[in-house]
C-alpha cells in the first residue's frame, strides 16, 4: 500500500549519468544481481558514481525496513506459537476458540476503521499522513489491481511491523512469567496472537481478493468459505463512492455493519459535530486525477 513501489521506482541503468535518477515504472521483480547493483549504487561503492539520489536511498531504506520487520515478526510468531502449544490444555479448548474468534473479529474491525478513516476523511495534501497514509488508499480505488503487482515484502512489511511490539511483549511474558501466571493469561494471549496474525496478513488477504487468476487452490478454498476476504465480497466496496464494506481482513463484520449502518452513523455524528462532510476531498481528488 505504498504510494510508490520499490520496484516501480528503482529501475536504474548502469549507463545513467551520475546526477540523473531514472525512475521508470517497472513491474518486474528485481533479481539479486539487480538488487546488489542498486545497493552498491545507493551506498556509493560503484566506480564513478558518486551522486546518490535521496529517492533511491529512501526506497532502499524502506525496503530494508520492510524486510527486517517481516523476518523479526515471523520469528516472534514462531516463538510465541511454540509457547502457546506448550501451555495448551484440552479442557480450555472452548475458551481458546472464543478468544481466537474475537482476535480475528478485532483484526477485521481495525482493518475497517483504518480503511474507513483513510477513505473518508482528510486530504492527500495533508503533510506526512496525506502522502504516506491517505494517498495509497485513494489510489487503490483508481487502480485496484496495482496491489497485485507488489511482492510479498512490499505488501506485508508494514502490517507485520505493527505486530512486533505486541509479539515481543508476549515472548517476554512466556519467558519470564511463572506457570500459574501464564495459565491465568493464556486465553488473552490466544486473543492477541490471532489478532496479530490476522492484522499482519490483512494486506495479503486484500491483495488476494483482487487476484482473479493463478491463486493456489487452498487460498481459493479459504475465500470460498469466507475464512479470508473473498473477491466477490470485496468488490462491493469498489463501487463508487466507496462508502461501505470497509473491513478487509476477513470481511465478517461487513454484513453486520451494513445492517446497523455503522459507518454511515459514525459519519453522520462526525459531520454534525465538526461540520466536515465525508469523502468530499476524495471525490475532488479522483476528478483531478481523471
Ligand atoms: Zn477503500
Ligand atoms: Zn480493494
Amino acid at each position: 500500500m505504498l504510494p510508490l513501489s520499490f520496484h516501480q521506482c528503482a529501475k536504474i541503468s548502469a549507463s545513467s549519468p551520475p546526477s540523473c535518477h531514472v525512475l521508470e515504472p517497472s513491474l518486474e521483480v528485481v533479481s539479486c544481481k539487480q538488487f546488489e547493483f542498486l545497493l552498491q549504487f545507493a551506498l556509493g561503492f560503484n566506480n564513478g558514481i558518486k551522486t546518490v539520489t535521496i529517492d533511491l536511498r529512501f526506497h532502499l531504506g524502506k525496503r530494508y525496513q520492510e524486510l527486517i520487520c517481516l523476518y523479526v515478526a515471523v520469528c516472534l510468531f514462531v516463538i510465541n506459537f511454540f509457547f502457546l502449544i506448550r501451555h495448551f490444555r484440552v479442557d480450555n479448548l472452548y475458551f481458546i476458540a472464543i478468544s481466537s474468534i474475537f482476535g480475528i473479529l478485532t483484526a477485521d474491525f481495525l482493518s475497517g476503521l483504518v480503511h474507513w478513516s483513510a477513505d473518508t476523511w482528510g486530504s492527500v495534501d495533508l503533510p506526512v499522513i496525506g502522502k504516506a497514509f491517505i494517498r495509497p488508499f485513494r489510489e487503490h480505488h483508481i487502480d485496484p489491481t496495482s496491489i497485485t503487482r507488489h511482492d510479498f515484502i512490499e505488501t506485508n512489511g508494514d502490517t507485520f511491523a505493527v505486530t512486533i511490539p505486541f509479539m515481543l511483549h508476549m515472548s517476554f511474558k512466556f519467558t519470564h512469567f511463572t506457570y500459574d501466571q501464564i495459565r491465568d493469561t493464556y486465553n488473552w494471549e490466544c486473543y492477541i496472537f490471532l489478532l496479530a496474525v490476522f492484522v499482519s496478513m490483512t494486506n495479503q488477504f486484500h491483495k488476494w481478493s483482487h487476484t482473479y487468476f493463478g491463486l493456489p487452490w487452498y487460498i481459493q478454498l479459504l475465500q470460498k468459505y469466507h475464512i479470508i476476504l473473498p473477491c466477490k465480497h470485496h468488490r462491493i466496496h469498489h463501487v463508487a463512492p466507496h462508502e461501505t464494506y470497509f473491513c478487509i481482513t476477513t470481511g465478517w463484520l461487513n454484513f453486520l455493519f451494513e445492517k446497523i449502518r455503522f459507518w454511515s452513523s459514525l459519519e453522520y455524528i462526525i459531520e454534525k459535530t465538526t461540520g466536515h462532510k465525508p469523502r468530499t476531498d476524495d471525490m475532488k481528488w479522483a476528478k483531478k486525477i481523471d
